[in-house]
């Protein structure tokens, strides 16, 4: 079995990672299990796509097995795109969840519905230790919502309506999320990428 080092220590995302990646039987290992915990790649680039190859090549480095790194962020048009590339700490805290929802609601609620249009993008990178890459960028549209709902997901899912729906993400199960998910459109490509290169099955 090959084993693979996810670079990030955020178990929501290895777990939507995991559930599918399965079919092509990696082993995964978060970033403190591979013993690269204490490693804090600065994510300073202007993109999903730099941070993530530079979050992939540096984990990649420090423990010689393949990596994969998701870079992924939330675009909201009324707001310039804000947070993009700095979802994780738009309340100035990394990872402080409820802080940065607490920040965009604020931010949202004299915006009409019909204006808090938004995505979700997650660009994920594999990288070889022969340097070889593979990226990928996922998408999902939807509008934001003022009051949070749901216990699912992390982040900004329970201020977040994928379009055609009328539940948050917060209200989704993890297969329905991973289903229509930024993250799992961003894996089923790098799938097919895997499958035209060779790799696993179809
Ligand atoms: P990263 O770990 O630097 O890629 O930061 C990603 C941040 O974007 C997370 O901390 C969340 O705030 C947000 N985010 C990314 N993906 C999701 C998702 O699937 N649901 C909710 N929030 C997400």
């Amino acid at each position: 079995m090959k084993t693979i080092v996810v670079s990030t220590n955020n178990q929501h995302k290895i777990q939507e990672i995991e559930q599918i990646t399965k079919p092509f039987g990696f082993q995964l290992l978060s970033k403190s299990e591979a013993g690269a915990g204490d490693i804090d790649v600065v994510e300073d680039g202007a993109t999903f796509e730099e941070n993530s190859r530079k979050k992939a090549e540096e984990i990649m480095k420090a423990t010689g097995k393949i990596t994969i790194a998701d870079d992924s962020g939330l675009v909201v048009d009324c707001l310039d795109g804000a947070p993009g590339v700095y979802s994780a700490r738009f309340a100035g805290v990394d990872g402080d969840d409820e802080a940065n929802n607490r920040k965009l609601i604020e931010l949202l609620r004299p915006v009409p519905f019909a204006e808090r249009t938004a995505r979700f993008v997650s660009v994920i990178t594999m990288v070889w230790p022969s340097g070889e890459t593979l990226q990928a960028r996922g998408e999902v549209e939807g509008h934001m919502v003022t009051e949070a709902r749901g216990e699912g997901g992390f982040g900004y899912d329970p201020l977040f309506v994928p379009l055609g729906s009328d539940r948050t993400f917060g209200e989704y199960s993890p297969e329905e999320k991973n289903a229509i998910s930024h993250r799992g459109r961003a894996l089923q490509k790098l799938h097919q990428l895997l499958v035209e290169k060779g790799f696993g099955e179809a």
